[in-house]
């Protein structure tokens, strides 16, 4: 589904990635891991196409198409979906005509016509119910004076409603107490299914107690160096990341 060759990519004129491979398949879920400031959340904002994000070399490939390519519009209605490691607040904009838009937007990309009014309150309903939230944070404005754990229940609440088939969440966890943890962790898994798949970057352990994936990646100084199963996220708890790095320094 998602087939990242060799990427390059630069802030400020500085490179931050440096020649990073990642293959997804459909339906699996990706850990990344890594040290503050090893290209996490560069990885993600190029993969969703965020201004001030340059591409230097490699290829990326969603669907067999050239996704570097894509305008960033393009990408969310292709299916691409970022949950962003700090959410935006958008005091004076309601949350549901915010959802509302944000989706009509999607399917207007896709040529299919907006959701009327019923249609997207049952669709909304629903999506609760599967995420077994309540509709208070819909009344009020987009995260605007929202907690830390009530913005990333947000962000589980869009990716339940715009149906990404690649959801990329950026350090969901950072800053969240236990229950909160648990509301994104069971939002992730009550969306898992065989067509969507989630490259979850995170800066511990933690949240794979809740969240199982099938592969788990470490990047540090933007590139993969070491990739695993659960087991290395075990791994990178007990030892830190100096062992891999240092063995990578060696190498
Ligand atoms: P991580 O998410 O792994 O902590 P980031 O991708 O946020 O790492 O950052 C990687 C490096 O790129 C850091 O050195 C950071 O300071 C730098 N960087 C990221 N975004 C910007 C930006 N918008 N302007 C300048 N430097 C940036
Ligand atoms: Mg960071
Ligand atoms: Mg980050």
């Amino acid at each position: 589904m998602l087939t990242i060759h060799e990427l390059r990519a630069a802030v400020d004129g500085r490179e931050i990635l440096k020649g990073l491979d990642l293959e997804v398949g459909p339906g699996e879920i990706h850990a990344i891991m890594g040290p503050n400031g090893s290209g996490k959340s560069t990885l993600s904002y190029v993969l969703s196409g965020r201004d001030g994000y340059e591409v230097t070399g490699g290829q990326v490939l969603f669907d067999g198409e050239d996704l570097l390519a894509m305008a960033p519009e393009e990408r969310a209605q292709r299916g691409i979906f970022l949950a962003f490691q700090y959410p935006v607040e958008l005091p004076g904009v309601n949350n549901t005509s915010f959802l509302k838009a944000s989706l009509n937007a999607i399917r207007a990309g896709r040529g299919e016509p907006p959701l009327d009014a019923v249609s997207f309150m049952r669709l909304m309903r629903d999506r609760l119910k599967v995420l077994h939230l309540d509709d208070t944070l819909l009344k009020r404005d987009v995260n605007a004076g929202f907690s830390g754990g009530e913005k990333k229940r947000n962000e589980i609440f869009q990716m339940a409603l715009l149906e990404p088939r690649l959801a990329i969440l950026d350090e969901t966890d950072s800053g969240l107490d236990i229950d909160a943890l648990r509301v994104v962790a069971d939002g992730v898994n009550a969306l898992r299914c065989q067509t969507r798949s989630m490259i979850i970057v995170t800066h511990y352990q933690r949240l794979l107690d809740y969240i199982k994936p099938d592969h788990v990646h470490v990047l540090a100084n933007g590139r993969i160096i070491r990739s695993g199963g659960k087991e290395l996220a075990l791994e990178l708890e007990a030892k830190g990341y100096g062992w891999i790095t240092g063995e990578e320094a060696a190498a």
